[in-house]
């Protein structure tokens, strides 16, 4: 190691890994509630964390790295999120994640289990991505409905590859979705699932009940919808 690679590593205050984890079990968060006494900033409660609580997806990662390498604040980059109640199946959701002031630098895992958190690999990043990262999601969705939906009514759901999905979101700006491919499986009179190839980002609740989002599930059948469940089976970055 030369004087000006050695000087270069002692400024560099914080590194960052990318990697993605696989959620097998229901009623993990992706975020954790930061710090009630510093709100994330980090203070002597959080030991310096920013975080208190270690029991979402976030601070589980968290934990395990600040076991591992030390440091202060973990900074995340989410490629997409879901519910608590949702699954991350197949190759798992990306992200990247900055610690700041770690111990140590190096650590590369092909695997590692994290209670029902699966993290698979996770390598040093060059740093996390400043634009915002395409990607595809591939999900599976239960939905219920007020009224009875028939073979003929479903059908009108290949028509979402047709048209881009409109989506507005709370500040009221206009962005729209794609969607590669649907297929459903009627599961009675008033329920169905939907299996849909999206353009990542669509949010997924509010595409079942139309709630600022056109055409939504509920406007296409003529009937209101409600999103049971929802679980992703793969996610792919463009
Ligand atoms: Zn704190």
């Amino acid at each position: 190691m030369n004087l000006k690679d050695e000087l270069c590593q002692l400024r560099s205050k914080h590194v960052t890994f990318s990697g993605r984890y696989v959620k097998n079990q229901r009623g993990i968060a992706q975020k954790q509630k930061p710090c009630d006494n510093c709100s994330g900033k980090g203070c002597r409660i959080c030991n310096f964390h920013g975080i208190s609580e270690f029991d979402s997806v976030e601070g589980l990662i968290s934990k395990f790295l600040f076991e591992k390498l030390g440091g202060t604040i973990a900074k995340f980059t989410w490629i997409g999120g879901e519910d608590k109640s949702s699954l991350v199946l197949g190759s798992g959701r990306p992200f990247f994640v900055k610690i700041q002031n770690p111990l140590k630098r190096n650590l590369r895992l092909n695997r590692i289990k994290l209670d029902s958190l699966e993290i698979n690999n996770l390598k040093i990043a060059h740093e996390s991505p400043k634009k915002p990262v395409k990607f595809i999601s591939l999900i599976e969705v239960k939905i219920s409905t007020e009224f009875t939906v028939d073979a003929k009514n479903l059908k009108k759901l290949k028509d979402l590859k047709k048209q881009s999905i409109v989506v507005y979101d709370k500040s009221g700006k206009r962005s729209e979705k794609k969607v590669f491919s649907v297929t459903y499986k009627k599961n009675s009179n008033n329920s169905f699932i939907m299996k849909l190839k999206a353009e990542g980002g669509l949010p997924i609740k509010r595409f079942v009940t139309g709630d600022d989002v056109s055409p939504g599930l509920s406007q296409i059948l003529d009937t209101q919808c409600m999103c049971q469940e929802f679980d992703f089976l793969d996610i792919e970055v463009q």
